[in-house]
């Protein structure tokens, strides 16, 4: 089989294969941009199948078991909902027009809108979950990919995509459109796991186990040099998390001290994982990647 050109910036396929992920398919590194990117990529069909009925309700090894769109709904009120923590404390969103691209039920929009933005749309492609947040939230919530959304040239000031780059099938269509839906003086919030984090972790770097419907996975490099191509440029990048996943207790709803007698054995394997890593993150190899894009000419 032919092998893949590079996603990301179009390299001829001759940098290594780095790692295999658990369902079989190898992550090749891209020698211009660094880029990951799965190799082959998953046809069509098995990607579909991956997103089929299910996929926010439990079904599959997404939200391991529980229904997205309810857990999501909880996690509003304390101000928990992915991605709510670094939006709040990174931009000023009143007045403003915001799009999240991948809203899902969109509880993150929910959760911002006590920001006081002008304007609130969100935009997935699974009419399941925007089905629920048009019902409890009221919002304008669209099923369209973006490039089929028809928004205006610099519609809107903020564009979220909390995981959703790793998603596409298109990077460069992708970030092309984000960036004619961009204000001037607009900016752009990433959030996706880290590829850096593969060097700390090697192979129990956790994002080898899950999330098979990932299709690349951008590092502070990869992602600044993506966002070059485009226009953009990356104003601020941080990681945070563990790039090895921490291990569940069997026992999670006990309380804590009945839960580390039973299972003493996680809680010193998790303590070994969080002083191995402690200092991942500064080095930028976090579970996750954050990042800031702006339009150039606007830095
Ligand atoms: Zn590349």
């Amino acid at each position: 089989m032919a092998r893949r050109a590079c996603p990301g910036c179009g390299a001829r396929p001759d940098g290594p294969i780095v790692a295999r992920r658990c369902d079989g398919l190898a992550l090749r590194a891209c020698r211009e941009c660094g880029l990951l990117f799965v190799d082959p990529a998953p046809t069509p069909a098995a990607l579909l199948a991956r997103y089929q009925n299910g996929y926010f309700a439990g079904a599959s090894d997404f939200f391991s078991g529980q229904n997205y769109c309810e857990v999501r709904d909880r996690s509003i009120e304390g101000g928990n909902v992915t991605g709510y923590q670094e939006v709040a404390a990174n931009f000023e969103l009143r007045g403003k027009s915001v799009l999240d691209i991948g809203c899902a039920s969109g509880a993150l929009l929910q959760s911002l809108a006590r920001h006081g933005p002008r304007r609130m749309v969100g935009i997935d492609i699974a009419e399941e979950p925007l089905e629920f947040g048009r019902t409890r939230y009221g919002l304008d919530l669209r099923c369209a990919p973006l490039d089929a959304a028809g928004f205006a040239a610099g519609e809107f000031d903020l564009i979220i995509m909390v995981d959703v780059i790793e998603h596409v099938t298109n990077l460069n269509d992708f970030l092309r459109e984000a960036a004619r839906c961009l204000a001037s003086a607009g900016a752009i919030y990433v959030s996706t796991p880290d590829a850096g984090g593969l060097s700390a972790a090697g192979d129990r770097w956790c994002h080898l186990y899950l999330n098979y419907e990932h299709l690349h996975y951008l590092s502070r490099a990869s992602l600044g040099h993506l966002a070059n191509r485009h226009g953009l440029e990356a104003m601020k990048l941080w990681s945070e998390g563990y790039p090895v996943a921490s291990m569940h207790y069997r026992f999670n709803a006990l309380p804590r001290t009945l839960r580390l007698m039973l299972e003493p054995h996680v809680a010193i394997r998790n303590s070994l994982t969080r002083f191995r890593y402690r200092h991942a993150a500064e080095r930028g190899q976090g579970g996750q990647l954050n990042a800031i894009l702006r339009h150039v000419a606007s830095a």
